[in-house]
């Protein structure tokens, strides 16, 4: 079942959910300086740039960088051994560690030849 979630108090964004989903709201800090003239605090440039050029869009313009960055972070800075998957670092290990102590894969056969196949 599909329902709608946030009221006008909330600000939360009415995406779509399951009675298992839901958006739940972070905290974003902006630089902010105040105005000599009228006192009001201004957000930074580069924020209300970014929210002219990607409209009501910028939160979501926001969470696709994060997809990314955390693909491209994983597919760089880790290897994946042959535990099941679980979890929220599942079966992916750091580079620098060579061997999954669990299941005893190797990040690689250069890594194992290396190590001797000890460790
Ligand atoms: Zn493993």
């Amino acid at each position: 079942m599909v329902k709608m979630v946030g009221n006008k108090n909330s600000g939360r964004k009415k995406d779509p959910v399951s009675d298992y989903i839901r958006m739940g709201k972070k905290t974003l800090y902006i630089r902010q300086t105040q105005s000599r003239d009228t006192g009001k605090w201004i957000d930074d440039p580069i924020f209300t740039w970014f929210k002219r050029h990607h409209g009501a869009k910028w939160q979501s313009q926001v969470r696709e960088f994060m997809r990314l960055d955390v693909e491209q972070y994983k597919r760089e800075q880790f290897w994946r051994c042959k535990c099941p998957n679980h979890g929220l670092l599942g079966n992916y290990i750091p580079n620098r560690v060579p061997k999954c102590h669990i299941c005893n894969t190797w990040k690689n056969k250069i890594t194992e030849l290396q190590h001797g196949g000890r460790r």
